[in-house]
């Protein structure tokens, strides 16, 4: 998904935040407030519509009507969707903005244009705000150069702070994250390269937003234009850091809409030798990152996070390795461990098959018969289709998820993996 992908209406963004953190980002869903607004008007005669929209477009000229109005049976209609964010919406964007680039946009009000803002700001306000950005940025272009200024001050309640910007005392909202402005200048670079990536992805690092368990070395060498062991001999760039650099990316964006723990990706396994010490693999020619502590025994939520955060723009080929563990691969369909339970249970039968099964590594379904000779099973073991494996996954949102993938484009080998991480991989 592009970096504008995600969207969010704009009504009371800070309320939101303060109360429901947790609230799932949906691009394609209407905002709760949408769909209350409409049901409160449904049916209802123009006087009491109007009634109702009163309040919500006294917002939206940018007067203080609150957080809504009240609704004709007496319960609060909430404000919004305004078309353009008003002083309130203004002040939270500013505070996600380094208050240095805020300060020089202050200063520079009269001279600057839509087109000569600084890209931090542009670029941050087609994440913070969605898609009317070039009507926000004239929007917050007009509340700079003190529109909103006059509006407040004429309530009384402004004071001019020491950068001269007029600003409402505890005017901050609740829930904004505090950030530093690192995060915002992370999510504003579009680094290129190994070197580039690996050198993002440790300022990521030290902002919270990755933890390297078991490959940290190899991305500080790579950042320092080194070669790492293992790296097979013709391969000079580590093509998973891109991926992993869209992954943060989206972390980011993640804390940025709804604050709380950074909640830091635990980057596993990377580059290690072959295999197979006669052909080259994904994790030793640098295509393939181990996700780890996604707690899949309980939960499929954080593999899909990560899914929906690839960026197709990097790439639309993956291999997805997944566990036989919770709701993803049963362990009673791997074919290894079948075929010996099969066995054991088998009493006096001389003959045990074994139908739609799957295998560690595999992105093959299977059958399989056994005979006995003697005292052992001679067995014989038969693919299916390729790509069928991942028809055995529990989850049927996870298998939707991948649905959903594969029509905007996507393609995906998926097979059953180790326990306790996913396998992501170029291909
Ligand atoms: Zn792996």
């Amino acid at each position: 998904m592009s970096e504008t992908a995600q969207t969010r209406p704009l009504a009371s963004r800070a309320i939101q935040r303060a109360t429901t953190p947790e609230r799932a980002t949906t691009p394609d869903t209407v905002s709760p407030h949408h769909a209350q607004l409409r049901a409160a008007l449904r049916g209802q005669d123009f006087a009491t519509q109007m009634a109702i929209l009163s309040p919500i477009q006294r917002k939206a000229n940018g007067e203080s009507a609150g957080h809504g109005g009240p609704g004709v049976d007496g319960t609060i209609v909430p404000a919004g969707p305004p078309t353009v964010p008003t002083a309130e919406d203004f002040r939270a964007f500013e505070a996600t903005l380094d208050p240095r680039i805020v300060r020089a946009v202050h200063q520079q009000g009269a001279t600057l244009t839509v087109a000569t803002l600084p890209t931090a700001v542009t670029q941050r306000a087609a994440i913070w705000f969605g898609a009317e950005t070039a009507t926000v940025l004239a929007a917050y272009l007009d509340y700079c150069r003190g529109d909103v200024a006059t509006t407040e001050a004429a309530r009384g309640d402004a004071t001019d702070d020491e950068d001269g910007v007029t600003r409402t005392e505890g005017s901050t909202p609740l829930g904004v994250p505090a950030g530093d402005g690192s995060e915002l200048a992370l999510l504003d670079e579009s680094p290129s390269g190994t070197v580039g990536y690996a050198s993002w992805l440790l300022r990521a690092r030290d902002a919270g937003f990755v933890r390297f368990k078991y490959h940290g070395s190899q991305v500080e060498s790579l950042a320092d234009g080194k070669r790492v062991p293992n790296l097979e001999a013709d391969k000079n760039d580590v093509d998973i850091l891109q991926v992993e650099v869209d992954l943060v990316k989206a972390r980011i964006r993640k804390w940025l809409e709804h604050g709380g723990d950074k909640n830091p990706i635990a980057f596993g396994s990377m580059i290690r030798a072959r295999g197979n010490p006669k052909k080259a693999d994904v994790h030793s020619n640098g295509g393939a990152i181990d996700i780890n502590d996604l707690s899949q025994t309980t939960t499929v939520e954080p593999v899909i996070e990560l899914l929906l955060a690839l960026d197709g723009n990097t790439d639309r080929s993956y291999g997805v390795g997944l566990p036989f563990q919770g709701e993803f691969f049963d362990p009673a369909d791997d074919i290894a461990r079948s075929k010996k339970k099969a066995e054991a249970e088998a009493g006096g039968a001389s003959q045990i098959s074994l139908n739609d099964k799957v295998q560690n590594g595999s992105t093959y379904a299977f059958d399989a018969t056994a005979s006995k000779r003697g005292a052992a099973w001679i067995w014989t073991t038969t693919k299916r289709d390729a790509n069928t494996a991942y028809t055995r996954l529990k989850s049927a949102k996870l298998k939707s998820t991948f649905a959903d993938l594969r029509t905007k484009g996507f393609s995906f080998d998926i097979f059953p993996d180790n326990d306790d991480h996913m396998h992501l991989d170029r291909r």
